[in-house]
């Protein structure tokens, strides 16, 4: 048994607006009863966060009635990288150019993305095949081990100083920000405010977009993942 979470993220929130946000959403949390107002020692270590209130399933639905949250929410208000738990990102997305670049982690979780670079069959859903763009692989793009530790770098020195290196596309060439790549399954979101729910039955589309309507129209991304 592991620990799941899921975590909507703002992702245009700055570090100015976190805070007020997260109290503008907090607060509605509380005063519908999912979480309670005052902070407690309800996460997995030592930080405080907001436990279940009597009427969490307005966050979950009716048909998860019998699943009842076990941990609380814990509230990112600091620069943060937001991502889907073990494993790693399948691919990821040039902004320009819109290929599509396989990652392969090597490891012996099963990503997203088959053996030699190609999405399973049946996977017609995926937003490349969705936008008539080249396969995972294509234009001749390198392998992901290649990429994938500039991307890390990347991400390193995002997270220790805010600022967005620049990283060649393989296929087009052009230097795109680490902040303006996507990632072919959503694996990653960097942002600076982010709502974690720790050991919740799935949080309902309605309510993800009641939380988003509380943001001042910002863009927001939904993670789920297991420890
Ligand atoms: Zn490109």
């Amino acid at each position: 048994m592991g620990d799941f979470f899921q975590t909507v993220v703002d992702l245009d929130a700055g570090p100015q607006d976190a805070a007020r946000l997260a109290e503008r959403v907090v607060g509605w949390l509380a005063a519908e009863g999912i979480v309670l107002a005052a902070p407690t020692r309800c996460l997995l270590g030592d930080g405080l966060g907001h436990e279940p209130g009597p009427h969490w399933i307005k966050a979950t639905g009716e048909e998860n009635a019998d699943h009842q949250p076990y941990d609380g929410l814990e509230v990112h208000t600091e620069r943060t990288v937001f991502h889907d738990g073990q494993g790693g990102p399948g691919s990821v997305i040039c902004p320009r150019c819109g290929t599509t670049t396989g990652l392969d982690f090597g490891g012996p979780e099963e990503g997203p993305v088959g053996e030699d670079g190609t999405p399973p069959p049946g996977d017609g859903a995926s937003p490349a095949d969705e936008d008539g763009l080249p396969p995972v692989g294509g234009h001749g793009a390198p392998p992901g081990e290649e990429i994938w530790p500039k991307f890390g770098e990347a991400i390193t020195t995002w997270y220790e100083t805010g600022a967005a290196a620049h990283i060649d596309c393989p296929v087009c060439a052009a230097p795109v920000a680490l902040t303006d790549w996507r990632w072919g399954d959503g694996w990653f979101s960097f942002g600076y405010l982010g709502f974690e729910f720790w050991n919740w039955p799935p949080l309902s589309e309605e309510f993800r977009a009641r939380v988003a309507d509380l943001l001042d129209g910002h863009r927001t991304a939904y993670h789920w993942g297991k420890l």
